[in-house]
């Protein structure tokens, strides 16, 4: 049972985002909701972004770099002093889940919202929180305890459990640092490339390995845990949709989880928070092997990218429950025991072309135009006429669709991806497109390779998306087609605009892939 909390509640009255983008949005969406007043940070390149325009108040951090803005953590500090901000929220990346950053707030005396500085940091070390991981009875991935010293110990562990084996970044994240070994011959350069990598992108060269899991499935168990000793799980979700180890498309609940294997999973994320002494929103990520077994991966000490889908599926509002917490209050009944409700899917819309190797494609934002209708979500960082700078990670934001099982889901998003219209930039909307008429994707035949294979083979061609395009053109083209018909005294066809403008003959090359 919960406890009841024996330190009076903590005034939180106003909270600094010290994040940009989309995040920086749905925090400040969730502040409003709460009436708590939310200001934001921002750097030369964001200043007209969409974080400040929706913000209480805003306030230049630096220039466009990050490293003289957003990773700014005294600045930042200093000014949530200044500007008496009771508490930061990190949003993810950035400072989320830098240790330092934590205790340089706990010294100020402005709340951190987010875990305390210790259970970061056990969590961030991929070598360490798989010791504690250990310990407390939490499957892992089979694999060393120690930073390997050369190429030569590498080999003599992947000997012991045989290949392939991945080789991986202690300070890891982002799918950095990180090389699958299938061959022997193949180990010591690629222990040297993992190596370089890791100390180039963390500062940090040390490196180690695990057994690489064949065709799994990652999937997440969100938990929350209060600062009175209470952890609960909200359930998983699936990210197995992966380019290059980065998440694209998640969904909630994952269609292989049954409530069993549910309470199972979600009984070690709660072992695994627990362990670390953590608090506040966290996800503890596991891989899913074929056969049904589970190992966990890693702890992110955060709120995660894809937080909408398992929002969707619970009721539950996750920013909301973040202030709870850092306000000192106990997890109440409506934590306990939640089941899924319905089905959620999330895409990720990332300023990037899928067809040419996802490059980044920043630029200005023409037409934006959101699909709305029954159960479309839209957490979206950008407007009309924006700039996508070229600075940050190239995430514009995230549609989420809800349906009462997957297939509804799965129609949904359909209709939604057909409304949607982004111009002036590359996304991936044709992929998601043919993704949603792959028979794989369709019945659920997930696993974390399989977008990398599928797009390899080509059987994810870009797929025509939108019935819409430009709809004042097919507009006036058909008022000009109806006005002819009636001066012929001929009855117009009762179909579809485009069906009628197509057979009018004005449809040549509109919505093939390019034309945009
Ligand atoms: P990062 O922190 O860099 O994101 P993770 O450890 O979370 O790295 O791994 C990222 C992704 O790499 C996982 O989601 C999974 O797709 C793949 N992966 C990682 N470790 C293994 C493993 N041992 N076997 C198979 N796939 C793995």
């Amino acid at each position: 049972m919960t406890q009841e909390p024996t330190t009076p509640p903590r005034e939180i009255r106003k909270v600094l985002v010290a994040n940009r983008g989309e995040i920086a949005v749905r925090v400040l969406r969730g502040l409003a909701d709460l009436g708590i007043r939310g200001a934001v940070v921002y750097s030369d390149a964001d200043r007209r972004a969409l974080p400040v325009l929706l913000a209480d108040e805003a306030y230049r951090i630096g220039p466009a770099a990050s490293n003289e803005s957003y990773l700014r953590g005294d600045a930042i500090v200093e000014l949530a002093l200044e500007i008496g901000a009771d508490a930061i929220h990190p949003g993810y990346g950035f400072l989320s889940e830098n240790a330092g950053f934590v205790r340089r707030c706990d010294e100020a005396g402005v709340k951190f919202i987010g875990p305390g500085p210790e259970a970061m940091a056990a969590m961030g070390s991929k070598i360490e929180s798989r010791r504690l991981m250990r310990a407390a009875g939490v499957p892992v991935v089979p694999g060393g305890e120690d930073p390997l010293a050369d190429a030569e110990e590498a080999a003599a562990f992947a000997d012991s459990v045989g290949y392939p084996v991945m080789i991986k970044a202690s300070a890891g994240g982002g799918g950095k640092g990180m090389r699958l070994v299938r061959e022997p011959e193949k180990l010591a350069s690629a222990f040297r490339a993992a190596t370089s990598e890791a100390t180039s992108s963390f500062g940090d060269g040390s490196v180690y390995i695990e057994k690489y899991i064949e065709q799994p499935r990652h999937v997440e168990i969100q938990v929350l845990a209060d600062e009175h000793g209470t952890v609960v799980s909200l359930g998983e979700r699936e990210c197995s949709l992966q380019r290059r180890h980065q998440k694209v498309v998640e969904e909630a609940p994952s269609p292989v989880v049954d409530s069993d294997l549910r309470r199972r999973m979600g009984e070690a994320a709660v072992r695994a928070a627990a362990a670390v002494g953590y608090t506040n929103a966290g996800t503890v990520e596991f891989l899913l092997a074929a056969d049904g077994s589970f190992y966990f991966l890693e702890m992110n000490t955060r709120l995660q990218v894809e937080h909408p889908v398992t929002e969707m599926v619970t009721g539950l509002d996750l920013v909301a429950a973040q202030i709870a917490i850092a306000r000192g209050e106990a997890l109440g009944p409506e934590f306990h025991g939640v089941e899924p409700r319905g089905h959620a899917i999330e895409l990720r819309l990332y300023a990037e072309d899928p067809y040419r190797g996802f490059v980044p494609s920043p630029g200005t934002i023409r037409l934006l135009r959101w699909p709305e209708g029954p159960g479309v979500r839209n957490d979206c960082g950008v407007y009309e006429g924006a700039e996508v700078p070229i600075h940050y990670d190239p995430m514009l934001g995230k549609l989420i669709v809800w349906g009462a099982d997957r297939d509804q889901a799965i129609r949904r998003l359909r209709r939604a991806v057909g409304e949607l219209r982004i111009e002036g930039i590359e996304t991936a909307v044709p992929l998601y497109a043919a993704l949603l008429a792959d028979p794989d994707f369709l019945a659920g035949r997930l696993d974390i390779g399989m977008l990398d294979r599928k797009m390899e083979a080509g059987e994810l061609a870009p797929a025509e998306v939108s019935e819409l395009d430009d709809l004042p053109v097919i507009a006036a083209a058909l008022e000009h087609v109806e006005a002819q018909a009636r001066r012929s005294a001929e009855p117009v066809a009762r179909r579809g605009a485009r069906a009628r403008w197509r057979e009018a003959g004005l449809l040549e090359g509109v919505g093939r892939p390019g034309w945009r």
